[in-house]
């Protein structure tokens, strides 16, 4: 397993290029100068990875918060998804067209096929392949694909995804997911990795916080990147922006990380991919 050193750390993909293991997630920062703010002060604390998706409604400022971050665009990992609705081979091209412009970008680092949904998932990702093959895109990936969903695409596809992004928490480990992603040099990311922020509620991560002197999320956070897995947290407030990538001062202990991976029930807080009607 790769050392966790600090905010610039990376993972390596399939295809042997560095992904970021710590970055912003966006997911209901509203368009305009919330997100912008978001994007900026992620940067300037030392953020090197952004995650939006079309359904989020907020590219256009995603773009315009690293346009007016003092970081240069080469320097961010900026990873968008394609929408259900959009999904099919044409319909897949057009929609990474009219992200990118929003984005006001000439590229994507990561493109992510949102959901897998039915009878479409299949050529969606021939149209991530053809624009990966195209160099208009850097890696190619998945979101929401449980085992079943990646055996079924791996039958036809000519490239492995580079990235399964999934729900993940202590309460949703998904290890046999995990395995499986290991073993055919899938990154593994989380999205939710705080519960979308109902893990600060529960008292059962207090006293590990309190142990070690971190704040709850520090603690998930670490516990995500400890185990592996590349970890998007959101928040649009600029202290918590910032104290939530502070975990490169501590390590869990190898007990402590097993403490919060035996507290997986299987709970969801978003959606189930076998069970999604959108
Ligand atoms: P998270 O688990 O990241 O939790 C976000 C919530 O926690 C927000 O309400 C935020 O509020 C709050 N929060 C953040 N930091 C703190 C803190 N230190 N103390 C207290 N509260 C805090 O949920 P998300 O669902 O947003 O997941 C993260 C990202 O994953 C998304 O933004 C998106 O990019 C991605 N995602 C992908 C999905 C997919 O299908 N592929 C589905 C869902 C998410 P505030 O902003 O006010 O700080």
């Amino acid at each position: 397993m790769k050392k966790i050193t600090d905010l610039q750390g990376t993972f390596t993909l399939n295809n042997g290029v560095e992904m970021p293991y710590f970055g912003l997630g966006v997911y209901q920062s509203e368009d305009g100068q919330e997100v912008i703010n978001a994007v900026k002060w992620a940067l300037e604390a030392g953020y090197g990875h952004i995650d939006t998706a079309s359904i989020y409604k907020n590219e256009e400022g995603v773009g315009q918060g690293i346009q007016e971050s003092s970081v240069p665009r080469e320097e961010v990992f900026l990873v968008s998804k394609v929408w259900n609705s959009d999904q099919g081979y044409d319909s897949t091209l057009k929609a990474f067209d009219a992200s990118i412009k929003r984005l006001g970008t000439e590229y994507l680092d990561l493109y992510l096929v949102h959901w897998p949904v039915a009878g479409k998932y299949k050529d969606t990702w021939r149209a991530l392949e053809k624009l990966y093959a195209d160099g208009r895109v850097k890696s190619i990936g998945v979101s929401n694909f449980l085992q079943h969903h990646l055996e079924n695409l791996l039958k036809t596809s000519e490239i492995t995804p580079m990235v399964n992004q999934m729900e993940f928490h202590p309460y949703l480990v998904q290890q046999d997911l995990i395995d499986f992603c290991n073993e055919n040099a899938i990154q593994y990311e989380a999205w939710s990795p705080m519960m979308q922020g109902k893990i600060f509620q529960m008292d059962e991560f207090k006293q590990l916080a309190d142990k070690y002197s971190k704040t709850i999320a520090q603690i998930v956070l670490r516990w995500d990147l400890q185990k592996g897995v590349v970890t998007i947290p959101k928040s649009s407030k600029k202290e918590r922006i910032i104290a939530n990538a502070d975990i490169f001062d501590f390590e869990l202990s190898q007990e402590d990380v097993a403490k919060l991976d035996s507290m997986h029930k299987g709970k969801r807080f978003g959606p189930d991919p076998n069970n999604f009607d959108f």
